[in-house]
């Protein structure tokens, strides 16, 4: 389903340990960024709306905790899992970086195995419908296996556009999304779709969660995009 596969991205310079790390997650079905460096990495995470990162520590230039400060200091990157890799073991080094508000720390050299749940575990909190977790916001629920939206109890039918839009709403409540952000989410990168298209579909989405006579919970954002709630 393009657009809801978790992205991941590795920010890391060396490239063999990129390649292993892109190799695996890809065969775990997740699409996967790339940055050699902190300074691509925090431009990557702007133009791809990652899922969860994945960062060394040791970088050249801006080092990982630099990187993973900027990341927690700023609202719209404050709740993007970061797992910091570290070939650095002592205890004093684990502590700073969890004090970055890194969400993880693993040591190299690490199990992959442990790496991929651990990766998992995180998603199941940030972005639950990638996982098939069931989505619940004020009267909506949305059972991301079976595909079926109610509200107040009321099935709701909506195209698999809407349905990927609502999800992408619900897994963020409050978030205001911008139009190029949507389409990348929920359409996917490599489609070239019009930025009007977003607009559409919020209105069929909007009618959709109207239809039964209850409140409009989508709001337009003036210069910046939807949210929900
Ligand atoms: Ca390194």
């Amino acid at each position: 389903m393009a657009g809801q596969v978790p992205k991941v991205l590795i920010i890391e310079d060396e490239p063999a340990q990129r390649e292993v790390l892109a190799y695996n997650l890809e065969a775990e079905g997740f699409q996967v960024a790339q940055a050699g460096d902190g300074e691509e990495g925090l431009l990557l995470v702007e133009e791809e709306t990652p899922d969860l990162i994945l960062l060394d520590w040791m970088l050249p230039g801006l080092s990982g905790i630099e990187v993973c400060r900027r990341l927690k200091s700023k609202s719209e990157t404050r709740g993007l899992p970061v797992v910091m890799l570290s070939a650095r073991s002592e205890e004093v080094d684990r502590v700073r970086g969890l004090e970055t508000g890194a969400d993880d720390y693993m040591v190299k050299p690490y199990s992959l195995a442990e790496l991929m749940a651990r990766v998992r575990a995180h998603l199941r909190r940030s972005r639950p419908a990638s996982v098939g977790e069931r989505l619940e916001w004020t009267d909506i629920v949305l059972d991301s296996e079976t595909h079926r939206v109610t509200r107040s109890g009321q099935e709701l039918k909506l195209g698999p556009t809407e349905f990927r839009l609502l999800t992408t709403f619900m897994e963020r409540p409050g978030r205001v999304w911008s139009r190029e952000q949507l389409l990348d989410r929920v359409w996917g990168r490599d489609i070239y779709v019009d930025t009007r298209t977003v607009d559409v579909h919020v209105g069929r989405l909007r009618k959709a969660l109207t239809k039964h006579g209850h409140e409009d919970p989508v709001r337009t954002v003036r210069g910046a995009g939807y949210a929900l709630g």
